[in-house]
């Protein structure tokens, strides 16, 4: 009989994250799926117990939790140890976790030391006649597969973004106790103190998977437009605008990210994190909006999971017209923008006003 183990940490603020409960989610249809297989939970984090309480509703057999300040930073050292402890008590098999930064870097680890396996980028996992499926994605997004492993305890790492996060209304009302596991910090961690992060505020932060829009800019804002003149600072004030107002997700293509690197004018606010594609990122967006981009197979391969595609060019024959967006605007992107943001605004202060 297998035991399943959801395993989660908490946030900075000790709250259970969205993609913790997403995990659960992909935790209980195994659960169904396999009929008899034993379910608990384990969470490690500052105030982990409080955030435990809402795990402790979710079906659990048993719930462990593992807090303290010593907990509350991502570090390798002191997360894989709790992790290692928790798979220990639960006699885990199948531990099913939220693939964050955090776990994606502490758990590969605490799996090895336990002889186990590990699956990163997990998308879906379904079980039948006892046996467990998992999906993911190889090849940058390329090849669709599907695995079964005899090895256990087998660490399933679930991709942000595959599930919708488990509800409150879902949850029971009676909770399974809270049973706490102290576990002696290995050397290692002692020699990592974690000092601060850094990192921008919220609103310089232009990544954001939970955006309805992705927002792509392409090497068109920094050529020479029909005046003959490129208009970089205009660019980026305009593309700022538009991300503040929407708070759309921005992403980028290769060749803008690249230019900064040739020392050619660029949009400062860009990284090669933003770029989308083959060679980058694949998010998850309802949404798309292509702007001053070609819309070339290396790039549109990361646009996958975007839901409805739709772009500007300037160029007819851009790549976007040839079946690989739903609605292309034949449009100079500055003035579609200008006005766009025009809009906006407006609404905003029709909004304010009522
Ligand atoms: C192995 C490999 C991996 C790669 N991986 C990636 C990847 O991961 N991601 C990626 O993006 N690329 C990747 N590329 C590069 C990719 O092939 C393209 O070169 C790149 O995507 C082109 O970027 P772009 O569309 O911004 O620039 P360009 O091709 O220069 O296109 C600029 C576009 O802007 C339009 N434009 C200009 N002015 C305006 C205006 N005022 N209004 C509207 N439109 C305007 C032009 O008509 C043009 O279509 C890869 C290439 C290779 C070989």
């Amino acid at each position: 009989m297998e035991t399943l183990l959801h395993l989660a940490h908490t946030e900075s603020d000790g709250s259970l994250g969205k993609a913790a409960l997403e995990a659960l989610r992909v935790a209980l249809r195994l659960k169904r799926e396999l009929g008899d297989a034993r379910f608990v939970c384990g969470l490690v984090g500052a105030d982990a117990r409080r955030a435990a309480e809402r795990l402790a509703r979710s079906g659990a057999e048993r719930v462990f939790a593992i807090e303290g300040e010593d907990f509350r930073p991502s570090r390798y050292a002191s997360d894989r140890a709790a992790a290692e402890a928790i798979v220990r008590s639960a006699g885990a098999t199948i531990v099913v976790a939220p693939g964050t930064s955090r776990w994606n870097r502490a758990l590969p680890g605490a799996s090895q030391r336990l002889g186990g396996r590990t699956d990163t980028h997990v998308v879906a996992a379904e079980a039948s006649d006892g046996k467990i499926a998992v999906s993911r994605w190889f090849y940058r997004q390329r090849i669709h597969g599907t695995l079964e492993r005899t090895s256990r305890p087998w660490f399933l790492l679930i991709e942000p973004g595959a599930e919708p996060p488990v509800g409150e209304g879902e949850l029971a009302r009676d909770a399974a106790p809270i049973e706490g596991i102290e576990v002696a910090l290995p050397e290692e961690a002692r020699r990592t103190r974690v000092l601060r992060i850094e990192e921008p505020a919220p609103d310089e932060q232009t990544i954001r998977p939970d955006a309805k829009l992705l927002f792509v800019a392409g090497a068109g804002w920094t050529k020479k437009q029909a005046d003959g003149k490129t208009h970089v600072p205009e660019a980026e004030n305009l593309i700022l605008e538009f991300l503040r107002r929407t708070k759309a997700s921005l992403g980028s293509t290769k060749s803008l990210v690249d230019l900064q690197g040739e020392g050619q004018a660029a949009l400062r606010f860009l990284t090669h994190l933003h770029q989308v594609g083959q060679t980058g990122s694949t998010p998850r967006h309802p949404k798309g909006l292509a702007t001053c981009c070609h819309g070339e197979e290396p790039h549109v391969v990361g646009w996958r999971f975007i839901g409805e595609r739709r772009a500007v060019n300037i160029d007819p024959a851009c790549g976007w017209t040839r079946g690989k967006a739903d609605v292309v605007y034949v449009a100079d992107a500055f003035q579609v923008l200008a006005e766009l943001n025009r809009t906006l605004a407006e609404e905003a202060e029709r909004r304010a006003g009522s």
